[in-house]
């Protein structure tokens, strides 16, 4: 079977509007939602509870959110012990096909899926429609190459049978962020799952609901609930139970870099109960930067820089945050990227001509204003027309100093940093000079520097001559190094090995005579 991506609807023509428009409508009449913990096939909801609110409306719960803690872990582990066996010993085709059922499970449902996404986290209409099918892409392409990839190698010489196959490591934790909601949660349990591990999934706070249909889904085209548990919570509660668990052989983490580094330490203590090395995945953040060169065509970079920067209110890993433009345009691409910044419209993403949304909540909110009002002296230009109820943040743009922090630590807003360079190689050298390397944009129309780019920039996804988002299952695989992450490379035709473990056997086939009383 080849591989598709998913198709992403035209939401310029009026006829595709409609069926999310009623979704997203009817979403206010349900709200909040009552997000369960679900263990095996028993869904409860428990005294302890957390919500979340609408980003442009936050007088709104979008979610009660019941909390999971350490007992809830250790029955849903208890649960899959007793019916791991069954599910690891199904054929890997049963296993592919039922996530290509979930696929067109989550196509069913697809609009109110988008819905209470973009509810949860304000997220634009057509950035939803992307990463909605990137969770379809995920389910497909990991249900494909389960098969392909790793189909087990015979070697058969003269008196000697070798059979080198994979099984599956076990119980995986995986914890995930609430930035990409559909895509991130799914292809972070679809990955383990598909391969024949147990996965107890714990999403962000604040993206329980979307996470939750999802999950639904998976359990409605027969992925058995005994096998994949849904344990909502706080990261500090729920999550370290699952880090430190002694039985969960693998923690699946995407988040920021200092929860990150957190688990890892925790994961490395081998507690007296434990018989395994657990291993960590751990995909990070990024200070992602773009180097537009002295010929570079000024429209492609505009088109390039914006939904790099301001996409989903630069709450992306891969949002650009960092550009470096020659001395020889400089100015001009300046005053081109002021007034495009100014045109930008920003408000609620019911509204399908707003550009840019609310970020996802106050602690965000209160965290960019003051990031704002410190580099106050820097900005050079930012888009003035705001709404003043919801957690906006005007997409800003600032020349701060060498050294200064905007150039170090991940933003995580709508707010770029601009530098003048005089060559494309201090370009390079600038773009290297940073504890994360997730990925890098490279405008030019000189195939030397594009080269030199490709041979001396250390990111994990490097794009030339288009925006730095937005990477797509099988044509990009994703994933960062150095801080930015272990490299997992999602959507890619590796990322499947993460979950599984190489077992060989040899037999000697020569023998030495058999013995007549062991023969029935
Ligand atoms: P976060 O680290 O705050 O939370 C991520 C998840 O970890 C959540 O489910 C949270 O509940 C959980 N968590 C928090 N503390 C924990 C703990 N002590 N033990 C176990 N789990 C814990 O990140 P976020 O705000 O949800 O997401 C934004 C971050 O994620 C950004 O830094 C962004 O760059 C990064 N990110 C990286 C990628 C990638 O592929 N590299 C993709 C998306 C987001």
């Amino acid at each position: 079977m080849e591989f598709k991506n998913e198709s992403i609807r035209d939401y310029s023509l009026e006829k595709e509007r409609s069926a999310i428009r009623s979704a997203l409508d009817s979403i206010p009449k349900s709200l909040p939602f009552q997000i369960p913990i679900s263990i095996g096939r028993k869904e409860k909801f428990s005294e302890n509870r957390i919500s979340h609110k609408n980003p442009w409306a936050p007088e709104l719960n979008v979610t009660d959110v019941s909390l999971s803690n350490g007992n809830d872990l250790e029955e849903a582990i208890q649960i899959s012990k007793k019916n791991w066996y069954q599910w690891k010993e199904r054929p890997q085709e049963d296993r592919s096909r039922l996530f290509l059922q979930a696929a067109e499970k989550l196509i069913n449902k697809k609009d109110f899926i988008i819905a209470v996404c973009i509810w949860e986290t304000g997220k634009h209409i057509t950035e939803a429609e992307i990463e909605f099918a990137e969770a379809v892409d995920f389910c497909r392409y990991y249900a494909m190459i389960a098969t392909e990839k790793l189909s087990p190698q015979k070697t058969i010489l003269l008196g000697e049978d070798n059979l080198y196959y994979y099984q599956p490591k076990g119980i995986v934790g995986c914890i995930s962020p609430w930035n990409f909601p559909m895509a991130i949660f799914t292809g972070m349990c679809v990955g383990p799952l598909v391969v024949g591990n147990i996965v107890i999934a714990k999403p962000a706070e604040e993206t329980s609901a979307t996470a939750y249909e999802i999950a639904k889904c998976f359990w409605e085209v027969g992925i058995p609930k005994e096998v994949f548990h849904f344990l909502p919570g706080l990261g500090s509660e729920i999550g370290e139970a699952i880090v430190t668990h002694p039985e969960v052989s693998i923690i699946n983490f995407t988040g920021s870099r200092d929860v990150g580094l957190s688990i890892l330490r925790s994961a490395s203590v081998v507690s007296p109960k434990q018989s395994i090395i657990k291993k960590v995945i751990c995909e990070l953040g990024g200070k992602n930067a773009m180097i537009v060169d002295a010929d570079a065509d000024l429209d492609v970079a505009i088109q390039s820089i914006l939904p790099s920067a301001f996409g989903f209110q630069g709450q992306k890993c891969s949002a650009l945050s960092r550009l470096y433009v020659h001395k020889d345009c400089y100015q001009k691409l300046k005053d081109r990227l002021i007034d495009a910044m100014d045109g930008l419209l920003v408000g609620s993403p019911l509204d399908f001509e707003n550009r840019v949304g609310p970020v996802i909540h106050k602690e965000s909110f209160l965290r960019l204003t003051k990031i704002q009002k410190e580099n106050e002296t820097f900005i050079i230009g930012k888009t003035s027309a705001i709404p003043t109820k919801g957690y906006y943040i005007s997409p800003s743009l600032y020349e701060p100093p060498m050294g200064s922090n905007m150039w170090k630590a991940e933003i995580f807003g709508p707010l770029l940093s601009m530098q003048k360079i005089s060559s494309f190689s201090e370009g390079i050298h600038l773009v290297n000079d940073s504890e994360y390397a997730l990925t890098c944009g490279v405008i030019s129309r000189n195939p030397n520097h594009v080269m030199e780019a490709k041979l001396k920039i250390d990111v994990g996804n490097l794009y030339i001559n288009r925006g730095i988002t937005g990477a797509i299952v099988n044509r990009q695989p994703f994933g960062g190094g150095k801080l930015s992450g272990t490299g997992a490379k999602a959507g890619g035709p590796d990322y499947l090995n993460l979950f599984v473990e190489g077992r060989t056997f040899t037999e000697n086939t020569m023998r030495q005579g058999f013995s007549r009383d062991t023969i029935q």
